[in-house]
């Protein structure tokens, strides 16, 4: 497919996401963390040149190097699969048959098309078939998938796709309400919308069972 400028920004600013998997080359992990922190940190400088800033100033000096290494390290760690949560799962002990819900996980991520914070709560649900999971292992998930530049969309299919994977289950499911900086912050500037999605696998596609998941959703936990 050939897009030029124009249709790219329109793709872009509709946050429509191109396809289920995260778009990285083949090379990504050709070179190591530090090498790309050092790349990076020019890369931040030249934009903050750019723009006019003074990198002499004490507030400034080390921005690029901290901007570089918070890309790396912390909020696009999970591009790499060498950091993805072990698959660990445990036999179903208590024969537990029921739903397993974990729900107001935090979600931070980064919208692609902008670079600016997605922020939310994903709440993930399976149904065991004699596996289970630790609790955190859902967090972990969640996290690990957030650390990418993000669709929202594809966070939400990625998150189940690897709990079926891990749990050797379809009946796996996860609804995701966050807020998007870029549409909260700028251009539109709706400070109180908020994008819904969700991913239904196996036995979610039942509405009986949809609707289960969804009630608990809107339980008010009090401790
Ligand atoms: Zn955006």
């Amino acid at each position: 497919m050939i897009h030029n400028d124009d249709s790219l920004d329109e793709i872009g600013e509709s946050h429509i996401g191109t396809s289920a998997q995260t778009p990285l080359r083949s090379d990504a992990f050709a070179i190591d963390d530090d090498q790309k922190i050092a790349l990076i940190k020019k890369d931040v400088e030249n934009i903050l040149l750019t723009l006019g800033m003074d990198l002499t100033d004490d507030s400034l000096k080390g921005t690029p190097n901290r901007v570089a290494k918070m890309f790396v390290k912390e909020i696009f760690g999970g591009l790499n699969p060498a950091k993805k949560p072990s698959s660990s799962t445990f036999d179903n002990k208590y024969k537990y048959g029921e739903m397993l819900v974990e729900k107001n996980i935090t979600v931070y991520s980064t919208c692609e098309h902008h670079l600016l914070p997605i922020v939310g709560r994903a709440h993930v649900a399976y149904i065991s078939n004699g596996t289970v999971v630790g609790l955190s292992k859902m967090n972990r998930i969640v996290d690990y998938f957030s650390k990418r530049p993000q669709v929202q969309e594809r966070l939400t299919i990625q998150i189940v796709d690897e709990l079926k994977k891990v749990l050797g289950t379809d009946d796996v499911a996860c609804v995701i309400d966050a807020k998007h900086l870029c549409v909260n912050s700028r251009g539109i500037r709706d400070i109180e919308s908020s994008t819904v999605t969700s991913e239904f696998g196996g036995k979610f596609k039942n509405e009986t069972v949809r609707r289960e998941f969804l009630d608990y959703i809107k339980l008010d936990t009090q401790f």
